[in-house]
């Protein structure tokens, strides 16, 4: 017997016959003798529903009665998809965030669980009641309906997980699991049995999607075993583990990229000590990320170009705090939205040379300049022209070997 818990995103419960789909599933877990707890998100295009209206109702509105509004589609799965058990044959009853209780800061809109009591829940899988509980909320000390951030469902699920001490953490969703690469792009891109809590951290661009990063990261602290599968179809997804259960490492496991970086180049800046403080300080106060960093200093040391990346919508906000600040000396200031950041990722990175010069490589035979480059222990970054985009991917794709045969 083990326990699990079973996380079904919005567009798995999109219906009354998707929600019976998704109650069979429990059913058949239930049947093989599991204790199941089972986390759900709102049916697909609901939370977006609930924002606009908490919108229109009130642009500037209370934090946290957007929290009460936008909580409200879990409800509603939750306690249908309790109905759908029921009327299959198995107990099972709906938990809101605050009766378990999924305790968090009171920070609206995107709160951290703080600690889970799962006793009385406990109890209840003891019993074989099957427990259904609505994701993405909770309860700050106020007493207040907490959420968790967009896609926040997917850290309920592996909070809980963690809370219960299940065996897996099975997240159902639209997609068979985690690619080598994004497959609108490559379609002979694979489906990864098996990727590094690390890996999937890194894949952002990639993995983000499938899964809330910050569920990825808690998974890893906590060492939950999550599973990324389709609710769709009977195939085994993707395995998200420690690296140690990795038993034949690839040096490259996937290609990832994000389209939502742009560059900002500072040239001719006096090449004083202390300056990139002056530079980056007033952006870090004003909340712009920033990512890739290069300094290219003049053969007489007096002057230094500067080029960096930061979000694309955050563009305008930086270069509005630049040319604020009034120190940072300067001849020229450029923006550029133009650009795409392209990652290959892999822990094998971390016992093999020559990655960084074979990405290289490849991308000068297809003609592509790189404009910035940034690394980490498991991961390559680039920045090239947005328009090469598709063709760097499919590039890397192949020079790694992770084509499908
Ligand atoms: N329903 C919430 C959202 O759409 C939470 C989730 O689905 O994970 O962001
Ligand atoms: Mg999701």
């Amino acid at each position: 017997m083990s326990r699990i818990v079973m996380k079904f995103g919005g567009t798995s419960v999109a219906d009354i016959d998707r929600i019976r789909i998704v109650a069979a599933r429990v059913k058949e877990e239930t049947r093989a003798g599991n204790q199941v707890a089972v986390v759900v998100s709102a049916m697909s295009g609901t939370t977006d529903q609930l924002i606009k209206w908490a919108t229109q109702a009130s642009p500037l509105h209370d934090a946290r009665e957007y929290d009460t509004v936008v909580s409200a589609g879990e409800q509603i799965t939750a306690g249908l998809l309790a109905m759908a058990l029921q009327d299959m044959g198995v107990s099972a009853r709906s938990w809101l965030g605050w009766q378990v209780p999924f305790h968090t800061n009171n920070i609206h809109s995107s709160a951290r669980i703080e600690n889970i009591d799962t006793a009385q829940m406990i109890d209840r899988l003891e019993d074989n009641i099957v427990c259904v509980m609505a994701g993405f909320q909770g309860i700050s000390s106020d007493n207040r309906i907490t959420t968790l951030g967009r896609g926040g469902s997917d850290t309920s699920a592996v909070a809980l997980a963690a809370a219960l001490g299940a065996d897996r953490c099975d997240i159902y969703t639209d997609v068979e699991g985690v690619y080598t690469t994004d497959p609108r792009i490559v379609p002979s891109a694979r489906k990864l049995d098996k990727i590094t809590y690390e890996e999937m951290l890194e894949m952002a661009s990639l993995g983000a999607k499938i899964l809330q990063t910050r569920s990825v990261a808690m998974a890893m602290n906590h060492g939950v075993r999550v599973q990324v599968l389709s609710s769709f179809t009977n195939t085994p997804g993707t395995l998200v583990v420690d690296e140690e259960e990795i038993v034949e490492k690839q040096v490259v496991s996937g290609i990832a990229y994000a389209k939502n970086e742009a560059k900002i180049t500072l040239v001719g800046v006096e090449n004083t000590p202390g300056i990139a403080g002056e530079i980056f300080g007033p952006l870090a106060s004003g909340h712009v990320n920033v990512d890739m960093i290069v300094q290219n200093i003049s053969e007489d040391g007096k002057k230094t170009d500067l080029t960096f990346t930061v979000p694309e919508g955050d563009v305008e906000k930086a270069v509005a705090i630049l040319k604020a600040s009034g120190h940072v000396k300067y001849a020229k200031l450029m923006a550029d939205k133009e650009v795409v950041k392209i990652s290959v990722i892999g822990v094998g990175m971390r016992s093999h040379a020559g990655v960084a010069a074979r990405m290289f490589e490849t991308l000068a035979e297809k003609g592509i300049n790189i404009q910035v480059i940034s690394t980490s222990e498991i991961k390559i970054s680039v920045l090239i022209g947005a328009e090469y985009n598709e063709l760097a991917v499919r590039a890397l794709h192949t020079a790694f070997g992770l084509d499908s045969e």
